[in-house]
């Protein structure tokens, strides 16, 4: 199981989608305002999760390749 968080801004990315992403990445993209998902079995489940707080969630298509729509 890996942590998750949602990103709190969503001007980051081409989409302008409140991004899913893996602790870790969001840590090296210096993600400082983001909502924690906590520990989910994949990313689809951290997306679901995440829909819950922005319906436009998507997974970040490095970290979460499987949950990324675009
Ligand atoms: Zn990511």
């Amino acid at each position: 199981m890996k942590r998750y968080i949602v990103n709190n801004e969503n001007t980051f990315n081409p989409g302008n989608h409140h991004e899913v992403h893996t602790i870790e990445h969001a840590t090296q993209l210096r993600i400082s305002s983001y909502t924690d998902l906590g520990y989910c079995n994949s990313s689809i489940e951290a997306k679901k999760k995440a829909k819950t707080y922005y319906w436009d969630a998507d997974g970040c298509a490095i970290c979460c390749p499987e949950a990324h729509e675009g």
